[in-house]
């Protein structure tokens, strides 16, 4: 399909069709949309980022006083986001992701690995909470899990990452088990102007097209990697889940950390993930408080995995 960047489209015998204002739908996104859907078992909507997403969802299904119940370790925007929100009345509590979420929750928070931990989450334990549960798959994507099939409330992607692939587009989703819940959403959407436009909504449909075979491949390559880095003397521990490309090991210190970062010489010294590069840095920089000084993340990308062993063992050797 090609990319209609319209903003309007004329009226049939005075009537608006399926499409007259590009902010209500386009059909890119639509497009996009029942191709994402029909992946992860739902009805999806894009956003203009992952953030975008999480925003809508918090906005569109919480009121003033009520508890965002957020997997510890996940990814630390999150985390801002709520705070940011907390002016508006919004609460948000911590809890260990592993176990079952505290009993007081309005929304459910998980995160499916999450990132910079990867951990993953109980599905079954936050399934039976009577709230609604939402899970960010962004790391796992619907190659590895479709958490609406584990009786989960939405999925959140930042198709920033894994979904368009390529480090060239930002760009959000949340995919709703439910129809009323993905009306609502889009009502939220088209109220707060926050959606897609049409040129991301085509990269997305065009990343889709190669997504399983590039974190099939990432996956092989990231396992290979996560036990050789296991075996190195200079790494103390390695995290890993065993689905996707996104991997963190930690070295000594901040120092040492530093000198991995700036030896690098094929794998690019950078933030974000999904990409088909690969890309490592020390979160420490972004959030000192809570990962370890020697925290290094890696997105593993589609070069050799010997390629990459090559550099690290040289990065690591510089440390
Ligand atoms: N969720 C996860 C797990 C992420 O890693 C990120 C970004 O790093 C986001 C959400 C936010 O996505 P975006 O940067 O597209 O707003």
């Amino acid at each position: 399909m090609s990319v209609d960047r319209s903003t309007i489209w004329p009226y049939r015998d005075g009537e608006p069709g399926a499409f007259y204002y590009q902010r209500y739908a386009h059909p890119t996104g639509v497009e996009a949309e029942r191709e994402l859907g029909r992946l992860d078992g739902g009805h999806a909507l894009l956003f203009s980022s992952g953030t975008a997403a999480a925003t809508a969802v918090v906005l569109a299904f919480l009121s003033p006083g009520e508890t965002i119940a957020l997997a510890e370790g996940a990814y630390f925007g999150t985390s801002v986001l709520f705070r940011e929100l907390e002016r508006w009345g919004l609460r948000y509590v911590e809890f260990d992701q592993t176990g079952p979420p505290p009993d007081d929750a309005d929304l459910v928070w998980l995160e499916a690995p999450s990132n910079p931990f990867l951990t993953m989450p109980d599905l079954e334990a936050a399934a039976s909470h009577p709230a609604r549960v939402l899970v960010d798959a962004t790391a796992a994507t619907p190659v590895y899990l479709r958490p609406l099939e584990h009786g989960t409330d939405f999925v959140l992607h930042s198709a920033t990452k894994y979904l368009a692939g390529h480090d060239d587009v930002l760009l959000g989703a949340v995919v709703c088990k439910r129809e009323d819940d993905a009306a609502r959403l889009h009502e939220l959407r088209t109220h707060t102007g926050i959606g897609a436009a049409p040129d991301p909504a085509y990269l997305l449909l065009r990343g889709l097209r190669t997504l399983e075979l590039r974190v099939r491949r990432q996956t092989e390559t990231a396992t290979e990697l996560a036990r050789r880095l296991s075996d190195h003397p200079a790494v103390q521990t390695v995290r890993y889940a065993g689905i996707g490309g996104l991997l963190s090991f930690d070295v000594a210190g901040a120092e040492e950390a530093r000198r991995v970062e700036t030896s690098l010489q094929l794998i690019t010294n950078a933030t974000s993930l999904g990409g088909v590069h690969s890309v490592l840095e020390a979160r420490a920089r972004w959030e000192p408080e809570r990962v370890p000084a020697g925290l290094l993340r890696l997105s593993v990308g589609l070069e050799p995995a010997d390629e990459l062993w090559r550099d690290l063992e040289q990065a690591l050797a510089s440390g």
